[in-house]
């Protein structure tokens, strides 16, 4: 099936041709980036490496890592780009900024090219979902200088798709415009498909049945690849949900495919993807790491060995879809910064997610970490669908207490709300409370 794939002869190259690709492009960013990058110009001769003897992907490892908050840094010390730019800044065409919980957010230029790119590898993700020409698309991100609503439109309308802009518009607007036009395709985060079908479901608009969304992608955070998550976000749509894992510094690096086999494949020819164990050694296939990208396209801000901080699986299967292009095991696992450490065990907030989202009668949580009486405590806040009565409400708690022991091997204390007593997230959601690490006022 040749339309299954928007650039066959990349995603489905034999390794070598794909490899061959790569080396090539690696030696032009990491030339690139010593020539014109006086940030990778210190790294680089810190580091002893001279960039001309970079020659293959088994050089690569000679380089040395690029972190978020050395990249932080230097925009502190060198505002307001830091120096890491390597274009003239009238070559410069986008700027966006990461979504930062602490501190000023981390400010990303493109060229033309770069974001020609960005976009492009998007767009071959939304055809592997099955969007074409004749949808009409929504992209219901927020309208500012986070990447996600740009890349999701631009990506849209490099398909030919007639796109919404829904950027600005408010929850009853975009509720109102999938209700009057044909839209077939929405994307946004998951915590905000959602924040947007409980709204819709409150004014008695079943969206599975009013609207025309035949598809739905996600991104921003890692819901859609959490089963139990993906399958609510499908039944509030009737729609097919897919996973779009991103990163502003990067690219649109992965996506979930028609095949649906829990896989999420990386665009190995924008980006060259290293999973690394505890001792940044690569990991074998069926094994975790963390996923360290370098950029092959952008040349604005060319980050080599860039730390991602998330918990990746390589795939020791090929996916049905008859792609090459490598694969992770459920999309993104965990975030390293996520992880907790609650009396020796190590719990990641996505593992809870996996658990709770599977009842039913849960509309949102919460999870704190907390100490009780100076020992460490979860402490899980559920706020309880409106059509359980008062009376199961106590049931519902036990349950979930008992399937958060069993699959977090900790004990675990659960309350159980009124309905509407934690806030929603129209954006990306923060359901994580670290009591204690938080200064209290
Ligand atoms: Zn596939």
């Amino acid at each position: 099936m040749a339309s299954r794939y928007l650039e066959p002869r990349l995603e489905r190259a034999p390794r070598a041709e794909m490899s061959r690709l790569q080396a090539r492009r690696l030696r032009e960013q990491v030339a690139h980036a010593a020539a014109r990058s006086p940030f990778y110009r210190r790294v680089l001769r810190a580091a002893k490496v001279d960039p001309a003897r970079i020659r293959t992907l088994d050089d690569l490892r000679r380089l040395p890592f690029t972190t978020k908050d050395e990249l932080k840094q230097n925009q502190a010390e060198r505002p307001p780009w830091g120096d890491v730019l390597a274009v003239p800044f009238a070559d410069v065409l986008r700027i966006h900024m990461t979504s930062a919980t602490t501190g000023r957010p981390l400010a990303f230029l493109d060229t033309a090219r770069d974001w020609y790119g960005f976009y492009h590898s998007y767009a071959r993700s939304l055809w592997a979902f099955g969007v074409r020409a004749s949808d009409m698309v929504m992209a219901a991100f927020s309208y500012g200088p986070w990447i996600g609503y740009w890349s999701g439109f631009h990506a849209a309308q490099d398909l030919g798709c007639c796109v919404f802009p829904a950027g600005g518009l408010s929850t009853d607007q975009r509720i109102d415009a999938l209700l009057t036009y044909p839209i077939t395709v929405l994307g946004c985060t998951p915590s905000y498909a959602l924040f947007l079908a409980e709204h819709a479901a409150r004014k008695g608009i079943d969206l599975a049945k009013d609207t025309k969304l035949r598809i739905t992608w996600h991104t921003g955070e890692p819901g859609a690849s959490i089963p139990a998550t993906r399958a609510r976000i499908e039944a509030a749509y009737g729609a097919r949900a897919f996973d779009l894992p991103g990163l502003t510094e990067i690219a649109a690096w992965g996506f979930e495919c028609d095949a649906r086999s829990g896989l999420v494949h990386v665009h190995e020819d924008y980006v060259y993807p290293e999973v690394l164990d505890e001792q940044d050694r690569p990991v074998k296939p069926g094994e975790r790491g963390e996923l360290v990208f370098t950029s092959l396209y952008r040349k604005a801000m060319p980050l080599l060995r860039y730390r991602t901080r998330d918990v990746v699986q390589l795939a020791d299967r090929r996916c049905r879809c008859g792609r090459t292009l490598l694969a992770l095991e459920g999309g993104v696992l965990a975030r390293l910064d996520d992880m907790k450490k609650v009396r020796g065990i190590i719990v990641y907030p996505r593992r809870v997610e996996e658990i709770v989202r599977a009842h039913r009668d849960v509309d949102e949580f919460q999870i704190v970490f907390r100490r009780v009486e100076g020992l460490d405590d979860i402490l899980v806040r559920v706020d309880p669908a409106a059509a359980l009565a008062p009376t199961e409400r106590p049931a519902l708690g036990e349950a979930l207490a008992k399937d958060l022991q069993l699959g977090l091997g900790i004990r675990v204390s659960v309350e159980v709300g009124e309905p509407g007593c934690l806030p929603r997230w129209d954006h990306k959601a923060r359901r994580v409370r670290d009591e204690r690490t938080e200064v209290p006022f």
